[in-house]
């Protein structure tokens, strides 16, 4: 019986489920750039490269291995803009006795895909992805009918079902199963620079970096130059180098932002294995290898692992869980729309402008860039929570729907009422002064409160507080923020929000 098998660019892994079977003689793997899902978002150049690149490579390492494949490039004349089409094209061609697919990792891309068998009038078969670590079954077994759904609870549950940095008594490495109290030192002068490893450039990368010019060279962001991997042999390497130059510093300064350096420790791996080039276990294993070997310290380590085994899996686990109501959600109503600085034009506010050329120029930035100075600004502003995540989904090379919209909407902007956070990520201008050097390179003051060179974000965050004290004033989490506000007495008070009003007005006229 022959078979079509639907391989998608976010699936470029030997190892996956739709492939475990493959007949080499009578089965073809199919492979498509499609116009419809280069655009649905104005997706940063280099993510449009890197995915086109790393199918092609994959693709290519398939026939060499003997698939037969079926690779439908942009440029094809035939090629119809959209998976529907393109699977109905391959059907009617190859007459194929079943498609078989792994799942996507968008509950649209999922919708489409369940309405085939009755398009295409053959069996359609739909697998588990299982290069996660904790299925969506078990997921839902560890949710249960619980409250909260804290990550710290699922990541131990993870750290025992596979081994990881646990001992022969059960107990976690060094006694805890967390360090990050360690893990929020501010950056200090002196610490070494690591750049990032380079790769050499192969004719495919070139022959798609010419065709992303041509054809995507309108969306925000610089296409060269372009420094991400765009085989499995290269991202490995670079791994490989994380683990032994960045990894060790990894832990203690995960927190620490720096200008001009948009990486600093970070691993910079979230596009491999979010596309399938890199596995999480191998990942996690090779740190955990390290610090068995004394080659990274345990903070470190047991972070990074975290953020895989821990974070990863947990945020897809409630994508799944809540969709399709999740992205409705919008627990303080914000509808402000999105500044034009998220797109590169002009704003005084250092820490903003850094983030955003971090991202212009890379497709990159890392987790307390965005979750503490681009996010942070969204949440106070009351940002269009939709806008916000139609950005984030565009900009980065890593993001795809099912980790971007947890991050995003549960994490960042408390959209989801609490579901993922236990109380907003919001901090004013002293939390960016006290962990990065931004401020001392920006027009405003983070001292000041108000005044024409008061940081925005200071008024902003108290006006926030105010203007959601009905949804925050219970959280348990939150009475000595109010009782600090309740202090500053009624004058004090309509100085900040007078300020927070006057910023919010400079940011619609693109002045802030
Ligand atoms: C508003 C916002 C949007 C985000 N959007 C995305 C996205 O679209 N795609 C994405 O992969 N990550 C997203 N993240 C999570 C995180 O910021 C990135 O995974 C990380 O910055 C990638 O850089 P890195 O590989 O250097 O990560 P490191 O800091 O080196 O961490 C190692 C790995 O852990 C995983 N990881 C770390 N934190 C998270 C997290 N919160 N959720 C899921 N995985 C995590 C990633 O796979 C990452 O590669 C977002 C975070 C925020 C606050
Ligand atoms: S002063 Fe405020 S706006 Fe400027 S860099 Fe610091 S936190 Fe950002």
């Amino acid at each position: 019986m022959s078979t079509l098998r639907l391989v998608l660019a976010d699936q470029l892994s030997a190892s996956l489920a739709s492939l475990a079977d493959a007949d080499k003689a009578r089965d073809t793997l199919l492979f498509c750039e499609v116009m419809e899902e280069a655009t649905y978002v104005p997706h940063h150049p280099q993510k449009i490269a890197f995915l086109f690149a790393a199918m092609r490579h994959f693709a290519a390492e398939c026939e060499a291995a003997g698939f037969r494949v079926r690779y439908v490039r942009l440029e094809d004349a035939a090629n119809t803009g959209s998976f529907d089409g393109e699977v109905a094209r391959a059907v009617t061609e190859l007459q194929p006795a079943r498609l078989i697919l792994t799942e996507p990792g968008e509950y649209r891309v999922l919708q489409k895909m369940k309405g085939w068998e009755a398009q295409l009038g053959i069996p359609v078969e739909i697998r588990a992805d299982e290069r996660f670590l904790s299925s969506l079954a078990d997921f839902r077994r560890w949710a249960g009918d619980k409250r909260q759904l804290r990550m710290e609870f699922f990541y131990r549950e993870m750290r025992k079902r596979y081994g990881l940095l646990m001992e022969p008594d059960g107990q976690p490495t060094g006694g805890q199963w967390n360090y990050d109290k360690e893990n929020r030192q501010p950056p200090k002068a002196g610490l070494p620079q690591i750049p990032r490893p380079r790769h050499a450039e192969t004719p495919i990368l070139r022959e798609v970096l010419d065709l992303v010019a041509a054809r995507f060279g309108g969306h925000f962001g610089r296409l060269e130059p372009f420094a991400y991997a765009v085989t499995r042999a290269q991202a490995l390497a670079e791994l490989e180098h994380f683990i032994a130059q960045r990894l060790p510093h990894f832990g203690t300064y995960q927190d620490a932002m720096l200008a001009g350096e948009p990486h600093l420790y970070h691993s910079v791996i979230s596009a491999y294995l979010n596309a399938g080039l890199l596995l999480p276990l191998e990942v996690c294993q090779a740190a955990e290898a390290a610090y068995r070997a004394g080659a990274a310290p345990l903070n470190a380590v047991e972070g990074f692992i975290r953020q895989i085994l821990g974070w990863r899996e947990y945020v897809r686990g409630i994508y799944w869980q809540f969709m399709p109501g999740y992205g409705e959600l919008n627990y303080f109503d914000a509808t402000e729309p999105l500044p034009d600085f998220y797109w590169g034009a002009k704003t005084q506010m250092f820490c903003v402008a850094e983030a955003v050329r971090h991202t212009r120029d890379h497709a990159y930035s890392h987790h307390i860039q965005r979750l503490m100075v681009t996010g942070n600004f969204a949440l106070l502003a009351g940002l269009d929570v939709k806008e916000v995540q139609a950005w984030y989904l565009a900009v980065y090379a890593d993001a795809y729907e099912w980790v971007e919209m947890p991050n995003t909407l549960g994490m960042a902007l408390f959209g989801d009422g609490g579901r993922m956070a236990s109380k907003p990520y919001a901090a004013s201008g002293k939390y960016i002064h006290r962990m990065s050097n931004f401020c001392e390179r920006c027009a405003y003051d983070p001292e000041q409160m108000t005044g024409e060179k008061a940081c925005p974000f200071n008024a902003l965050y108290w006006d926030f507080l105010a203007r959601h004290e009905d949804k925050l004033r219970g959280n348990q989490r939150m009475p000595y923020v109010y009782a600090t506000w309740e202090r500053f007495g009624p004058h004090k008070q309509e100085a900040i929000r007078a300020q927070a009003a006057r910023h919010l007005a400079r940011m619609r006229e693109g002045e802030l």
